[in-house]
């Protein structure tokens, strides 16, 4: 199927690994030019150099953390007419709620939250003009189903999956279409990251608790980060205009609803 979208323009935020990074490749693939970030740049460059050599697109790396104002102007003085935005960024920590201040929930708010939303506003009324823009905002499958631990990412998130599903109905009149993709596990840093703190609890492996989580899900195993991009780069077609406002679980039936 071809995506039709070669030659187009997007912003993936938070990019040089992990989900960002799939999603990157994955329009890549489909011949979209990139604009990447991600706050190192040794590793930001070495992705950008790789998918440029590898997809023949022109790739642009933006060093600076997207959650700033100065990251954000960067990126949109490079890149001020996106035709596709794919917003992420950092997860915020797990904990007690009781142990959070406002400056914590601030914090979050502002990664998981306010962030998509700035980089909403400065883009979205271009694409409506251009008559076409494709907005992914990376999730997580807490806002389906929340985790105790990860209340600052089930609030944050929570607010923007609202936000969103406000806008995206009005966005689409001009081909202009907002969605959600929304992890379970996927086999990242983030992920192996989580399974430390278990391994150190248990005296096994990480190899060993990784085994034992992937068994528990449905699948049998952690998402791979490219059908994460797949996924992504799908949404971003234009056969996908008629998609807006909806929330793409992606988590290998773990979550156990009918709908
Ligand atoms: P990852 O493998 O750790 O990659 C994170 C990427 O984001 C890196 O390129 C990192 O580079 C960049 N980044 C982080 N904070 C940034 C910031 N403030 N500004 C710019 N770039 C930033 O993580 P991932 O697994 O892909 O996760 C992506 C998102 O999905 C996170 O919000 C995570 O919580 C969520 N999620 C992931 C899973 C999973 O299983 N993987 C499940 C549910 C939700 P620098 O560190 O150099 O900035």
């Amino acid at each position: 199927m071809d995506f039709g979208i070669k030659g187009r323009r997007a912003i993936v935020c938070a990019s040089s690994k992990g989900l960002g990074r799939a999603c990157a490749e994955a329009l890549a693939e489909e011949g979209v030019n990139l604009v990447l970030t991600a706050r190192t740049e040794g590793p930001l460059l070495k992705t950008a150099e790789e998918i440029r050599t590898k997809y023949d697109v022109n790739v642009v790396a933006i060093a600076g953390d997207i959650t700033t104002e100065e990251g954000r102007a960067a990126v949109l003085k490079e890149c001020p007419d996106p035709d596709i935005l794919i917003n992420n960024a950092g997860g915020p920590p797990p904990g007690d709620f009781r142990d959070w201040s406002t400056e914590d929930w601030m914090k979050a708010l502002n990664a998981n939250m306010l962030t998509a939303i700035e980089l909403i506003r400065q883009t979205v009324d271009g694409m409506q003009e251009r008559k076409f823009g494709r907005i992914i905002n990376i999730t997580s499958a807490a806002v389906k189903a929340p985790i105790d631990i990860l209340g600052l990412s089930n609030g944050a998130r929570a607010g923007l999956t609202g936000f969103v599903a406000g806008i995206s109905r009005k966005t689409v009149a001009h081909n202009v279409t907002i969605n959600g993709l929304l992890p379970g596990p996927f086999d990242t840093d983030r992920l192996k990251s989580t399974l430390e703190p278990a391994a150190k609890a248990t005296g096994k492996s990480i190899k060993e608790v990784a085994a034992e989580r992937a068994a528990l899900n449905p699948a049998g195993r952690f998402g791979q980060p490219e059908e994460f991009g797949a996924t992504c780069a799908f949404l971003c077609s234009d056969k996908a205009g008629f998609i807006t406002g909806q929330n793409i679980l992606l988590d290998g039936g773990a979550f156990p609803g009918t709908l």
